[in-house]
């Protein structure tokens, strides 16, 4: 398919669409040549566009997972597109060993946007958690004077942050955690949106507190007003550092740049990713000021791919997309219509719903059948979703998605629920 920008090609058909043979042979290919760590819903997509995805099947699938939230602007959108593909004939890689005349433009465009000094991009999520971490450490020990090898991080139980062995070692999932010890010590985790229990935590020892100002993962968690003002506060009095990993939660995500912007909070250390990418390539950055940053000198962290220039030239079109608002507007708008939306299926069928912007959490009732299920009915429903947990399923569309997308996104939900 030739790539279309938004969706003259879908329709809201509300007919079911069974899994083809084509598509169950394909994804029983895939399960005998690839490892078994995912279960995806049994749907191959081949090519996408706005809001919307074509099966090899030739159905068209509206996404509402958008990558989780990787694909905030979209599949293939236009500027990035066209960002992309003249990059890619140009100039992709040079390595940090060479400067490349994407870099600074990167840098400085992804330090403006967090109101940052300095920038130090990765690829991936969890390796940008895992530099913010070592800048924690680091700057703990050269800056705080915290004793050597005693630097402490606080984390929070239901985090999600990647799936690095030093990451899964304070993950509190058992699946992501069991059988992939021993875990680097330095790591204390407590309740999350529990102000004393972060004070009670912290040691003399204690460098930086690791947030997601959302948890994504945990099912939309989003912690009690006042928390994260709260946790900037104890971090001040302490002397630590906050590090906000807004991966999931930021560009544009909840209806603002980022998620610590609801409430007004700076943490010291930014750490991004996905939508950062534009949902083309791997981009991930952590930003924080000079005092910060410049515990690291050359030699002591680094990344082959990090600050390649594809990925420059594209993480520069992503904040230029974020500069003009037009995203953070969609999410707050589209977002309150989404939860109005919500707030009316049946309560015997749907529990709680949490979220912010355009992103939802939605515990089932009790007596439902499991989030999987109801994904695979939506699915036969046209509509693409993932379960969060057993009994919950996230809905964070791409911004672009429109109105009445977004409806027919809801009422299919709606029927999904009914069987
Ligand atoms: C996805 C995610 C990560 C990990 O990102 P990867 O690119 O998968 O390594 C880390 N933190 C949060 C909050 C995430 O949502």
């Amino acid at each position: 398919m030739a790539v279309r920008w938004q969706s003259e090609q879908s329709g809201h058909s509300d007919r079911l669409v069974p899994v083809t043979a084509a598509t169950a042979a394909e994804i029983e290919r895939a399960d005998r040549c690839s490892a078994h760590n995912y279960s995806p819903l049994p749907v191959v997509i081949a090519s996408g566009s706005g809001a919307w995805v074509r099966g090899i099947d030739g159905v068209d699938y509206l996404d509402v997972l958008a990558g989780y939230s990787a694909l905030n602007f979209g599949h293939a959108h236009p500027d990035l597109v066209a960002v992309a593909r003249d990059q890619i004939g140009t100039l992709t890689l040079t390595s940090r060993a060479f400067q490349h005349d994407r870099f600074s433009d990167f840098c400085a465009d992804v330090a403006r946007l967090c109101g940052k000094d300095a920038v130090l991009p990765m690829n991936t999520g969890a390796e940008a958690v895992e530099t913010a971490l070592k800048l924690a450490r680091k700057w703990g020990y050269d800056v705080k004077g915290v004793p050597d090898g005693r630097a402490e991080i606080v984390t929070c139980a239901g985090n999600f942050h990647g799936r690095t062995i030093a990451v899964v070692g304070f993950s509190t999932d058992p699946d992501a955690r069991g059988g992939f010890g021993p875990f680097p010590p330095g790591f204390r985790t407590v309740d999350y949106g529990r102000l004393d229990a972060l004070a009670d935590a912290i040691t003399e020892h204690t460098v930086a507190v690791l947030v997601e100002p959302i948890q994504g993962e945990a099912g939309v968690r989003v912690p009690p007003d006042g928390y994260l003002a709260g946790v900037r506060r104890l971090c001040d009095e302490h002397g630590l550092l906050m590090l906000a990993d807004e991966i999931q939660s930021g560009l544009g995500r909840t209806g603002d740049t980022f998620a610590c912007d609801h409430e007004n909070v700076v943490p010291d250390v930014y750490i991004l990713g996905k939508a950062l990418g534009g949902g083309i390539l791997p981009v991930s950055a952590v930003a924080a000021n000079r005092d910060v940053m410049d515990v690291l000198h050359p030699g002591q962290h680094g990344s082959t791919f990090g600050g390649n220039p594809l990925a420059c030239a594209v993480g520069s079109a992503v904040v230029k997309l974020l500069e003009t608002g037009v995203y953070q507007q969609r999410s707050r708008d589209l977002g309150r219509y989404l939860h109005e939306l919500l707030a009316q299926l049946p309560a015997d069928r749907v529990g709680r719903t949490r979220g912010r912007g355009l992103w939802a959490g939605i515990d089932l009732a009790p007596g439902q059948p499991s989030a999987r299920t109801v994904c695979e009915r939506l699915l036969a429903r046209r509509v693409l979703a993932k379960d969060a947990h057993e009994g919950t399923i996230r809905i964070a569309p791409p911004l672009v998605i429109d109105r009445d997308d977004l409806t027919w996104a809801v009422e299919r939900f709606a029927d999904a629920l009914g069987g």
